[in-house]
C-alpha cells in the first residue's frame, strides 16, 4: 500500500509464483533464488497489466525449512529497502510485487510507536469484524491510481514465528489494519481494485511518477 500524501494516510499504495524447477534441497525455486541473488537493493515492483499473472497466482507458504534460509533474509531486506524507497514510498509490500508468490508481507505498524515496519511470513487473515470503512487506497503495483475501498476496522491475524516455526496471532484495529487487509490480498492474487467502490487516475501521483525510471529489469 502507499503512503498517502494528502489528508493524512487516508490514501496508501499497497504494494504476486511460478514455481518452476526447485533448487534440490533449499526449497526455493531457480528462479526464486535468481531474483532475490540478482536484483540489487531496490527490487523490481511487478505493476498491472504487464505482471498480471504473477499478481493474480496464489502465493504458497515458506516452508519449515527456509524459515532461517539466508534466501528468506536477503527477500526480507530487499523487500523492506523496496517499499521505504523514495520511488515507492509504501506503507506495506508483498512478496508477488516483487516477483515472488511466497506468503510475506511487510506493514508499518502506524498503531506502534515510531511506526515501525515489520515483516511477517506465511500470513493469514483468520477474521474481519468491526464497522465497515470506506479509506482512500492506492497500490505500488497499480501506479497512478488510487480508489475507494470497504474495509473492516478489525482483523485477527496468524503468522509464523521465525524463530520457533510455531503460529502466533494477533488481533489489529484502525488504519493498521487496512493495511494487512490490503497486503494479505495479494497474497490471494487480489487487488484493491478488485474491491473498490470508484477507481480514479490520481494526478498528484501521476506526476510524481514521472521522477522515476520504470524500465524493466533484462532478467524479467
Ligand atoms: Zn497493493
Amino acid at each position: 500500500m502507499r503512503h498517502c500524501r494528502y489528508g493524512l494516510r487516508l490514501t496508501f499504495v499497497l504494494g504476486a509464483g511460478m514455481v518452476l524447477g526447485a533448487c534440490a534441497g533449499s526449497g526455493w525455486t531457480d528462479r526464486e533464488r535468481m531474483i532475490i541473488s540478482l536484483s540489487d537493493s531496490v527490487m523490481f515492483v511487478t505493476t498491472l497489466p504487464e505482471d498480471s499473472v504473477q499478481l493474480r497466482t496464489p502465493s504458497i507458504d515458506v516452508e519449515a525449512g527456509q524459515l532461517q534460509s539466508e534466501e528468506l533474509k536477503t527477500l526480507m531486506a530487499k523487500m523492506l529497502r523496496t517499499v521505504t524507497d523514495p520511488s515507492q514510498d509504501g506503507v506495506g509490500i508483498a512478496a508477488p510485487q516483487v516477483g515472488i508468490n511466497r506468503r510475506i508481507i511487510w506493514v508499518q505498524r502506524l498503531d506502534k510507536e515510531d511506526e515501525p515496519f515489520e515483516c511477517y511470513v506465511n500470513i493469514r487473515v483468520d477474521s474481519l469484524y468491526g464497522e465497515t470503512t470506506h479509506g482512500r487506497e492506492g497500490c505500488l503495483s497499480v501506479p497512478g491510481y488510487s480508489g475507494f475501498v470497504p474495509r473492516k476496522t478489525d482483523v485477527i491475524i496468524s503468522y509464523a514465528d521465525l524463530e520457533s516455526g510455531e503460529t502466533k496471532k494477533e488481533h489489529v484495529n484502525g488504519y493498521t489494519a487496512i493495511i494487512f487487509q490490503h497486503e494479505c490480498d495479494h497474497l490471494d492474487g487480489i487487488l484493491y481494485i478488485d474491491k473498490a467502490d470508484s477507481v480514479f487516475v490520481n494526478q498528484a501521483w501521476m506526476e510524481e511518477l514521472k521522477q522515476f525510471d520504470y524500465t524493466r529489469p533484462d532478467w524479467w
